[in-house]
C-alpha cells in the first residue's frame, strides 16, 4: 500500500478546465506552465491525442467535450476558464515532418486553435473564458506562446 499526501480533497472548485494532448513528453512542462506562468494551481484536466483538435471533425468529440465542460467542469467545479493548449511536433498532426517548415507549422496550430476556440464560444456560455496557448520546442526547452 502506498499513501500519497493530497491536502486539495475538501476543496470542490477550480477556477480553470485544460484541455491537451496526451503526449507524455510534454506532460510536466504543460503542467508547470499552467501552475507557474498562467497561475492557477487547481485545475480540471481533459487529455486527448491532438488536445482539441478532433473538434475541427464537428463530430460526437465535439458533442461529448461540450457536454462534460458543462456538467463537471462549469457547474460542478465552476470552471469559467477554458485552456486550449496545443503542442510542436504533435502526433495528431503526423509531428514536425509533416510540415515543411517551422513557419507552416505553426501557422497549422494557431489557425487550428482558432477555429476550434470559435467552434467551442458559439456553444458554450458567454462568460465561458477561452486561453489558446502552444508549446514550441527550442534549444532551453520549450518556449509556450498565449495567442492573444
Ligand atoms: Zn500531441
Amino acid at each position: 500500500m502506498s499513501i500519497i499526501p493530497n491536502d486539495k480533497l475538501d476543496k470542490h472548485e477550480c477556477p480553470l478546465a485544460v484541455i491537451r494532448c496526451i503526449d507524455w513528453r510534454f506532460r510536466n512542462s504543460d503542467q508547470e506552465f499552467v501552475e507557474k506562468v498562467l497561475g492557477f494551481a487547481d485545475f480540471d484536466l481533459f487529455s486527448w491525442p491532438g488536445a482539441a483538435k478532433e473538434v475541427l471533425k464537428n463530430n460526437g468529440f465535439k458533442t461529448s467535450f461540450i457536454e462534460k465542460i458543462m456538467s463537471v467542469s462549469r457547474n460542478l467545479h465552476n470552471a469559467k476558464k477554458l485552456l486550449l493548449l496545443w503542442h510542436w511536433d504533435c502526433g495528431g498532426y503526423g509531428g514536425s515532418k509533416a510540415f515543411t517548415t517551422a513557419d507552416e507549422e505553426e501557422k497549422t496550430y494557431r489557425r487550428d486553435i482558432q477555429t476550434v476556440k470559435d467552434m467551442l464560444a458559439k456553444e458554450l456560455p458567454e462568460d465561458q473564458e477561452i486561453i489558446m496557448a502552444y508549446s514550441k520546442k527550442v534549444p532551453q526547452g520549450l518556449e509556450y506562446t498565449i495567442v492573444e
